[in-house]
């Protein structure tokens, strides 16, 4: 048995804590070699370790954030073995942002925990990180963070991870790479950063996106009516009459930057 399996069984999972634990070394090899060699990371939810010490092999320092007592303890202990790991003991929802600008990694890697993956990839896709992400997800919700729009699982998610990164799929796991195997796929994102500066603030397009995503069924027109008028739309190149999943990264930026020139 590899020393990740042997890890992974001796610690039971919980599972109000997304607690499914990576057991396939192809999985583990793939998320830990997207990361450079000597370069600086975050890992949100270690857990018992499945892609942890294959990453502290590689990087300069990792900062782990985990919430579950045990796992927070079990690496602090290790920082004692690993000098180039700091332990944060905390919930990420509440704690990534001030890690991140203390630590200014040049990568995030995680196999997330699939119960907060939606409000946590909206967080992370707000840092501009030189290195990018590698995360694993749900496959569903993977699917909807590469989603092109015209598909009908674009939404939300799909534009605002797009101000600052090109998304890749990487792989799709079964639930068997997982202990205990979760009831559903789950696929590795890269986010590389594709190096355009955005013309607006990450703050203004999630409103615009929140709002816009509101009602899918409604056209674009309705979802901002009493705000933007039919003629600011086309104004601005969009037809007012598209529904939000046909509007392209670019076409929010609009609609955002008419709405903070009209507050
Ligand atoms: N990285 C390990 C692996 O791949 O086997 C564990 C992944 S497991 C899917 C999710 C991990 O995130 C667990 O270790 C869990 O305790 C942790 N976690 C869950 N919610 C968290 C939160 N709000 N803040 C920090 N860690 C959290």
């Amino acid at each position: 048995m590899s020393e990740s399996s042997q890890t992974n069984t001796s610690f039971r999972a919980n599972k109000a804590l997304g607690q499914h634990f990576l057991v396939s070394e192809k999985a583990i090899r793939t998320i830990a070699e997207a990361i450079p060699v000597g370069e600086t990371a975050i890992e949100i939810g270690p857990g018992p370790g499945a892609i942890t010490k294959s990453v502290l092999a590689r990087v300069k320092h990792l900062t782990i954030i985990e919430k579950d007592d045990r796992f927070a303890h079990y690496w602090q202990e290790k920082t004692a073995e690993y000098a180039n790991l700091s332990v944060c003991h905390g919930d990420v929802m509440e704690d990534l942002a001030e890690v991140v600008a203390q630590d200014k990694p040049q990568w995030i890697v995680g196999n997330l925990p699939y119960n907060i993956s939606g409000p946590l990839t909206a967080a992370l896709a707000s840092f501009a990180l030189s290195g990018g992400m590698v995360l694993m997800y749900q496959r569903e919700v993977g699917q909807r963070i590469t989603a092109e729009p015209g598909s009908k699982i674009y939404g939300g998610l799909s534009v605002l991870v797009r101000h600052f990164y090109e998304p890749k799929k990487l792989i799709t796991l079964p639930p068997g790479a997982f202990n205990p195997p979760p009831k559903v796929h789950s696929m590795v994102i890269r986010l590389l950063p594709h190096g355009k500066i955005p013309k607006c603030e990450f703050n203004d397009l999630q409103k615009t996106v929140r709002q816009g995503f509101a009602h899918r069924r409604k056209t674009i027109f309705n979802q901002y009516r009493g705000q933007l008028t039919q003629d600011d739309f086309l104004g601005i190149g969009i037809d007012p009459k598209k529904r939000p999943e046909q509007l392209a990264y670019d076409d929010w930026v609009r609609i955002t930057l008419l709405l903070v020139q009209k507050k």
